[in-house]
């Protein structure tokens, strides 16, 4: 292994990177064979980002080094009281080269604001930023560049002290991996249909349901279970009220009649970015944009009437999906106005465009990474 000793100056952020290069990194004729068909979240970089939290120490030894197993006491933290955090991004690669990501200081924030309730500690948002240009300066060639793909970045933290009390570790972990990622539609956005699950809940007030934490995914996977028995590719979840709070892993949007989009507040949502960024390009076009507590009779009753003609999911993996069918133990929703579906596509494509750089960045939404 070539290490380079931390003779450099510190980083805009104030820390000494260390880099140690992947000596078995992947030759270019297997990475392009992953790349032509990566599928998601399957295959991974040559390396990753690990950076050290101690409570004494606060953030230090940031690294990259080659991807592989972490070593972990049996007695961390995190396997036993599920202390853990995490985030969800792509880097596009753009025509003429360039690697750009979107958004990342909401991802930061967001990331901190995470970390906050679950008492972890915030890394700050340079850093976060510098770790994901520091894998893409030793990993940059991973990035794809055939439509609609991207490569995947998955930041996340977690407690690594070996304590079986419960309080908040004094040691944690903080690393970023990537994962090339092929289109998510081959051929065409798919409609999806859902499941409404009345048994189960993914949040409660005061709970996690804001943060992005594992926790929230671990207690969605029975509900998943359960919706893919009812022929759904994904589940619905209310709160304790009846209101519509979001999917395991997307927010929703509901179109109404007269173009208005309506998407459920509540503290237990996780704000995701890509629905931030679809409800400003609509209310860029004019749309208005409601953004409020939505009981399910209101959908129910709403696409009965013709009030509400539409409905999609949207989060960073799939960008934007329109739902077809809501199912649920009792009714069923359908929904089959083309002009609801039409617009979610192309609020899609736009967002898409911008990603890609084949639409003006008007927002100032991309960052570059490999500078
Ligand atoms: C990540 C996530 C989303 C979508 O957020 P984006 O920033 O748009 O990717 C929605 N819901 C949950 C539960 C999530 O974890």
């Amino acid at each position: 292994m070539s290490i380079n000793l931390p003779l450099q100056a510190p980083s805009p952020a104030g820390l000494i990177w260390q880099t140690v290069r992947n000596e078995q990194a992947k030759t270019p004729e297997a990475r392009a064979e992953i790349l032509a068909d990566p599928g998601f979240g399957q295959h991974f970089t040559d390396h990753m980002v690990d950076v050290c939290w101690s409570e004494k120490g606060g953030w230090h030894r940031p690294r990259v080094t080659p991807y592989g197993p972490i070593s972990l006491d049996p007695a961390a933290a995190v396997l036993h009281y599920g202390q853990e955090i995490f985030e969800g991004m792509k880097a596009y690669r753009h025509a003429e080269g360039s690697i750009r990501t979107f958004r990342p200081y909401e991802n930061a924030a967001r990331m901190q604001r995470s970390a906050k309730r679950l008492a972890l500690p915030e890394l700050p948002s340079e850093i976060f930023i510098e770790s994901l240009k520091k894998l893409v300066e030793v990993d940059g060639d991973w990035v794809p560049d055939a439509a609609e793909t991207s490569l995947y970045l998955r930041p996340f933290m977690f407690a690594k002290e070996a304590f079986l009390g419960v309080r908040p570790s004094k040691k944690v972990a903080y690393y970023v991996i990537a994962s090339p990622a092929g289109a998510y539609f081959s051929g065409g956005v798919a409609p999806v249909n859902i499941w409404l699950s009345t048994q189960y809940a993914r949040a409660g007030k005061g709970g996690t349901g804001a943060a992005k934490t594992g926790g929230n995914y671990a207690s969605s996977l029975l509900p998943q279970a359960e919706a893919y028995e009812h022929g759904c590719q994904q589940v619905a979840f209310l709160d304790a009220e009846g209101n519509l709070e979001e999917l395991g892993g997307m927010n929703v949007v509901l179109v109404k009649r007269d173009g208005t989009l309506v998407t459920p507040e509540s503290d237990s949502i996780l704000e995701g970015i890509t629905r931030d960024s679809i409800l400003q390009l609509a209310a860029d076009r004019g749309h208005t944009v409601e953004r409020r507590a939505v009981h399910i009779d209101e959908w129910r009753e709403g696409v009965a009437s013709g009030e509400i003609v539409g409905a999609f999911a949207c989060g960073t993996a799939a960008v934007v999906v329109p739902i077809g069918r809501l199912l649920a133990d009792g009714f069923e929703i359908e929904h089959s106005d083309s002009e609801a579906s039409a617009l979610a596509l192309s609020l899609r494509e736009e967002l898409t465009g911008i990603q890609y750089g084949r639409v003006e960045d008007r927002h100032g939404w991309m960052l570059r990474l490999d500078v």
